[in-house]
């Protein structure tokens, strides 16, 4: 082994750090080469605290913490916004004061650790393509449902982030034209119909109308509708309230409707579902996958994609941040480019005979690497549509 091939695989054993950083919460976590978080550390962020100085403070804490416990490469930052195409700055971040940040210098600064900064979907999708529901899949669609939806594409085993870096915001894709107004401003946006919100609004309407129907409902929030979570519909409709159920077959409808654009537009072999709503598993999922077929263009004459729920929760945003920080403190090491070259999934993995090359330098992608070891999870859940 020559000796730069020796350095880079000697670095590769080492863990990075990984963040994922809400509109309340800093959660990170130190993570090795097989995407299993060794060691965690979370810190709030008060919610009058929100300015960029904070947050940045907050990051440079925990990652200080970790730093003294475990030697690690680099850190990886997966924020709720958007990002630029080079991984440095967050444009926007909607629960945050950050408008135009230049997070990855400014927590560099602070750490002396290389530092990428990406989308908290993109790092998600990203964890789940590596070491969840999605391995050994060349073509991935996720989506996370949350509030909204976050989403992310893994297209011949690259991450795509557009040209601007903010590709994957399929929630704001109008499924119902003059539909509810949704908080970016258009109406009809696919979040207000497939979403932990979506849920919330029906169930408070039937309580509002005083609905027989919704009669479980209202006794669970006591009355009052401001009081219904999505986590209080979900409890009902595993114990059975059939209005419950139906609101989740609602979302699951057009989740499944939404998630068939997304095929027919990007033709991917597995489509992922994550985030609380789908804790629910098969009670929004089964609707979804309804949907999905009978929506889907050309169906019945050609292969369906697979629906899946994500197996890594609510930890896949820093697994896939650290993950992206260690990719990228590699590639930076590997001066023979032995990172960059090795790009593709194996070939029996993949849903296309002639793999395609890819070169880091002309896009904002980022490719899966055999070459680094694939974790085998024991708690992966995944069932196909077809
Ligand atoms: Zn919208």
């Amino acid at each position: 082994m020559s000796p730069t091939r020796a350095r880079v695989a000697r670095l590769a054993l080492r863990p990075t750090i990984g963040i994922d950083i809400g509109g309340t919460k800093v959660a990170a976590g130190v993570v090795d080469a097989e995407g299993r978080v060794i060691d965690r550390a979370h810190r709030e962020t008060p919610s009058k605290s929100k300015s960029a100085q904070v947050v940045e403070d907050t990051i440079a804490d925990v990652v200080a913490e970790l730093a003294a416990r475990h030697h690690a490469l680099a850190v990886g930052i997966g924020a709720a916004g958007f990002v630029d195409g080079t991984q440095s700055s967050v444009l926007f971040a909607p629960h945050l004061a950050w408008r135009n940040e230049p997070l990855r210098e400014a927590v560099h600064r602070r750490t002396r650790l290389p530092v990428v900064v990406d989308n908290d979907a993109n790092a998600a999708a990203w964890a789940e393509c590596r070491f969840g529901a999605a391995q050994g899949e060349s073509h991935v669609v996720c989506v996370t449902l949350g509030t909204g939806i976050g989403g992310a594409l893994v297209l011949d085993g690259v991450l795509h982030r557009g040209r601007f870096g903010v590709a994957g915001e399929f929630g704001h894709m109008v499924i119902v034209p003059g539909g509810h107004r949704c908080e970016c401003g258009n109406r009809g946006c696919w979040e207000q119909y497939a979403s932990g919100n979506a849920l919330v609004r029906e169930a408070r309407e039937l309580v509002v109308n005083g609905s027989p129907v919704g009669h479980r409902i209202a006794e669970a929030c006591e009355g009052d509708p401001r009081r219904i979570t999505g986590p209080m519909v979900s409890e009902l409709a595993r114990e059975g309230d059939p209005a419950a159920v139906e609101l989740l077959e609602d979302v699951g409808h057009w989740l499944g409707t939404g998630l068939a654009n997304l095929a027919a537009a990007l033709d991917p072999g597995l489509l992922v579902v994550g985030g609380g709503v789908s804790d629910v598993g098969d009670l929004m999922l089964g609707p979804a996958r309804t949907s999905l077929r009978r929506t889907l263009t050309g169906r019945g004459f050609r292969p369906e994609a697979g629906l899946s729920r994500a197996a890594l929760g609510n930890e896949a945003g820093l697994i896939g941040a650290a993950d992206l920080a260690r990719r990228e403190r590699l590639r930076r090491r590997d001066r023979a480019k032995l990172v960059t070259t090795r790009l593709l999934l194996p070939r029996r993995m993949s849903t296309h005979s002639t793999p395609v090359s890819h070169n880091p330098e002309h896009t904002s992608g980022t490719a899966i690497d055999p070459g680094v070891p694939r974790r085998t999870n024991g708690n992966r859940r995944r069932t196909s549509a077809t």
